[in-house]
């Protein structure tokens, strides 16, 4: 039987190769598609970009999403926070992308069409290759606009994520918007090789990474968490008025974070639940053979947090078990 449906799109998006968004109309709310690459077929690969330009000028905030095509937890994060204010009530310009991996989306896997990471492609190469030539204009036609970077994600295929920052806590702006951002979890982490944040921080642009829950889900709960806490940081920056919602959640902050993984292969059982406090010597997983014998049983090699888990009981040796974060604060 088919669906009803019901269209209500208030104006066509306009194409466009860059993004300038000083050029663009003051109090007012743009829809645009971002020209960047090609397809086999000759086909432009659009990004929906939404600008919203305030009426007094001030910082630009670029909120990302969906690096990792399979990671949508953002998308939501970002159509709410839009709803919750008028461009006309806005200082400075609010740039959101929401579905950056508009390819890997579509076929809702983490990589790049070109079968890689891409955000172990930034800062890209204009003569390299699918997800390096991709990387290289995004960065420089969209991100050099931002003031302010914050990249959405979630956990990996099988696994699953508390909502924490990445940030790095040494620097002061970063550690302070990490905070106003109300997540479970931060952990201190400077941008690894190759990410979005890594590239944006090299150009003098403050920037995060908020880690939404789950892959390829929508959960209302986390998505209205991470809204509320990015409009307090537009609040922060004096681009928008208070509001009646604050973040609930005072962050556990961690110094270092690392994952367990497993030495052998089988059916594994990773016991502590997400955010909860493990110690040391605390039994944490355990792995069977295909007759239900016990092979392994692992315990947590010091105290710490449970930032994120498996959720795929299929081991291979080398298989991810959790992701500890050691308490402490840094800077
Ligand atoms: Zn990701």
């Amino acid at each position: 039987m088919k669906a009803t449906s019901r269209f209500d799109v208030p104006s066509e998006p306009l194409f466009r190769p860059s993004l300038d968004v000083h050029s663009l109309s003051t109090s007012a709310l743009h829809r645009l598609r971002l020209k960047l690459s090609e397809d086999g077929a000759s086909q432009p690969i659009c990004l929906p970009v939404v600008v919203a330009r305030g009426a007094t000028p001030g910082p630009v905030v670029g909120i990302t999403s969906t690096v990792h095509g399979n990671e949508v937890n953002g998308i939501p994060t970002i159509h709410r926070l839009f709803r919750t204010f008028e461009p006309s009530e806005l200082t400075g310009t609010v740039v959101a992308v929401p579905i950056v991996n508009v390819l890997g989306y579509d076929r809702f896997q983490r990589e790049f069409h070109d079968g890689k990471d891409l955000n172990r492609a930034f800062p890209g190469n204009p003569e390299g290759v699918a997800s390096q030539a991709f990387a290289y204009r995004f960065l420089n036609e969209v991100v050099r606009n931002f003031d302010y970077l914050i990249d959405l994600h979630t956990a990996s295929f099988g696994r699953s994520n508390t909502l924490y920052v990445r940030a790095d806590m040494t620097r002061p702006v970063t550690a302070r918007l990490g905070r106003l951002l109300g997540p479970q979890i931060i952990v201190h982490n400077t941008g690894a090789d190759g990410t979005l944040r890594g590239a944006a921080e090299d150009l003098g642009i403050h920037a995060l990474t908020i880690e939404i829950g789950n892959p390829q889900r929508q959960q209302n709960r986390l998505i209205t968490a991470s809204r509320i806490g990015l409009r307090e940081i537009l609040e922060h920056l004096e681009m928008l008025a208070p509001d009646h919602e604050t973040p609930q959640t005072q962050a556990v902050e961690c110094q270092r974070s690392f994952w367990l993984f497993t030495d052998g292969g089988g059916f594994l059982e990773v016991f502590p639940a997400l955010a909860a406090g493990v110690e040391k010597g605390q039994p944490i997983a355990q792995l069977s053979n295909e007759w239900g014998d016990v092979l392994r049983a692992y315990e947590a090699p010091e105290d710490g947090v449970v930032i994120g888990k498996s959720t795929n009981p299929v081991a291979h040796t080398g298989a991810r078990i959790l992701h500890l974060g050691i308490v402490g604060s840094v800077g």
